[in-house]
């Protein structure tokens, strides 16, 4: 069976990034994704440097266009539901459904986070579109707005504080329970005009774009022209877990600055890993994970085999002593241009020899030239 370079669990920001770096490293590479996009449900989403804003769909259009281009990578739609990692240190990765496994010798876990949405009837007429979770990717459109926070949590105070630094006003709704934060919590609301209705949202009304409002247990209908929650979210991190790989206290799978796991072989990216949750982010972290697996990879064949001998002057990849002693080799032929040019200037000045530095030892017969810096 073909043990590939690597695979990629997951097919969104950051898993194509990871497997676009993987294929620019020649690393034969599989993406498998499930195709449930964390911001599938997005009309515009935003921040996104050079493409500000954006529909998700566009961009992973073009992101998965980019990857094809790569003769290295493909692409399989399917959910990797086992992961294991053999005494040999490859792995193996069962897929929902099929017969048949993957071998790899490295992994890149790219699985992102799911969402908890509160019980509101008509929810996802709204969702993406007028109703959202996190006011850093879509505060800037709440600007001048009145906003509903959904939540009972102790944060939904930041939360609710947060929003108004864009909404004209913010009105934190329970879901019906008591709410969780404490009198401090209270105060800072009342401080800051953000009312808190211990009160059920049962429906959101208007349509998709035009929301115009929260209708609440009781019948009273709540203005807004947005709703936020603030809830909670799953980190898809079932594979991480058949592997091994540790999870800091928050759930988020832990890395190294490199998107290295604390199994080796095994790297995560994305939403899945701590730090922001940004469509740009995640595929910066993919980039530092696809990079890190590939470059862990040197020495170990990586052209697709068809290749080999097919490219004149191909050998195999570098191992890292070759390239070492490439390198030694480059400096010894600068070493040896640099005596070359000494003598030469010192010839054109009528000087005897020439001119050098020995071990910081100079003396009258030895004189330094200060105009060509010595090697080292
Ligand atoms: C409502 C909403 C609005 C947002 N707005 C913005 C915004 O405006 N700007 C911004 O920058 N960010 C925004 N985000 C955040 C952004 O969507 C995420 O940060 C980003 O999608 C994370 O990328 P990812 O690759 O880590 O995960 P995802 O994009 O979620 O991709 C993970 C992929 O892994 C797949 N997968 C999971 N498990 C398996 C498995 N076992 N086998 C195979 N495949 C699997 C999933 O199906 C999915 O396709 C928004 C998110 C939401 C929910």
């Amino acid at each position: 069976m073909t043990v590939l370079d690597a695979v990629v669990v997951g097919g969104g920001p950051s898993g194509l990034a990871a497997a676009l770096w993987l294929a620019r490293y020649r690393r034969r590479v599989v993406v498998v994704d499930s195709g449930e996009h964390r911001n599938r449900w997005v009309d515009q989403a935003h921040g996104y440097l050079g493409a500000d804003p954006f529909h998700p769909p566009d961009l992973l259009e073009r992101a998965c266009a980019d990857v094809d281009a790569y003769p290295e990578a493909s692409r399989r739609p399917g959910r990797v539901t086992a992961a294991v990692r053999n005494d040999d240190g490859t792995f193996t990765l069962s897929l929902e459904g099929e017969p048949d496994v993957l071998r790899a010798k490295r992994v890149v876990l790219a699985t992102g986070v799911g969402d908890v949405f509160p019980e509101v009837e008509r929810f996802f007429d709204f969702y993406g579109a007028d109703v959202f979770h996190c006011p850093t990717c879509d505060g800037y459109e709440a600007k001048g707005k009145d906003v509903v926070a959904l939540g009972w949590s102790e944060e939904v105070t930041g939360f609710a504080l947060t929003l108004l630094g864009w909404a004209s006003s913010v009105t934190i709704v329970t879901d019906g329970r008591g709410f969780e934060g404490d009198e401090a919590c209270r105060r800072q609301l009342v401080a800051n005009g953000v009312r808190v209705l211990e009160d059920e949202a049962v429906a959101f009304m208007g349509e998709r774009g035009a929301m115009e409002g929260v209708r609440l247990r009781g019948g009273e209908v709540l203005r807004c022209a947005m709703a936020f929650f603030s809830i909670a979210h799953r980190f898809h991190a079932e594979l991480a877990d058949q592997l091994g790989c540790a999870r800091t206290s928050e759930g988020c799978v832990q890395v190294d600055h490199e998107g290295c796991t604390s199994v080796p072989g095994v790297y995560a990216a994305g939403d899945l890993v701590p730090g922001l949750h940004l469509v740009q982010v995640a595929a910066a972290k993919g980039t530092v994970a696809g990079v890190a697996c590939a470059r862990s990879l040197r020495g170990e064949g990586g052209m697709p085999e068809e290749w080999e001998g097919a490219v004149a002057g191909y050998t195999g990849p570098m191992t890292q002593q070759q390239d070492e002693a490439a390198a030694r080799q480059d400096l010894d032929h600068l070493g040896e241009e640099i005596d070359e040019v000494r003598e030469r200037v010192a010839h054109e000045q009528g000087e005897k020899g020439p001119r050098f530095i020995d071990e910081g030892a100079l003396s009258e017969d030895q004189p330094v030239d200060d105009t060509i810096a010595p090697p080292g």
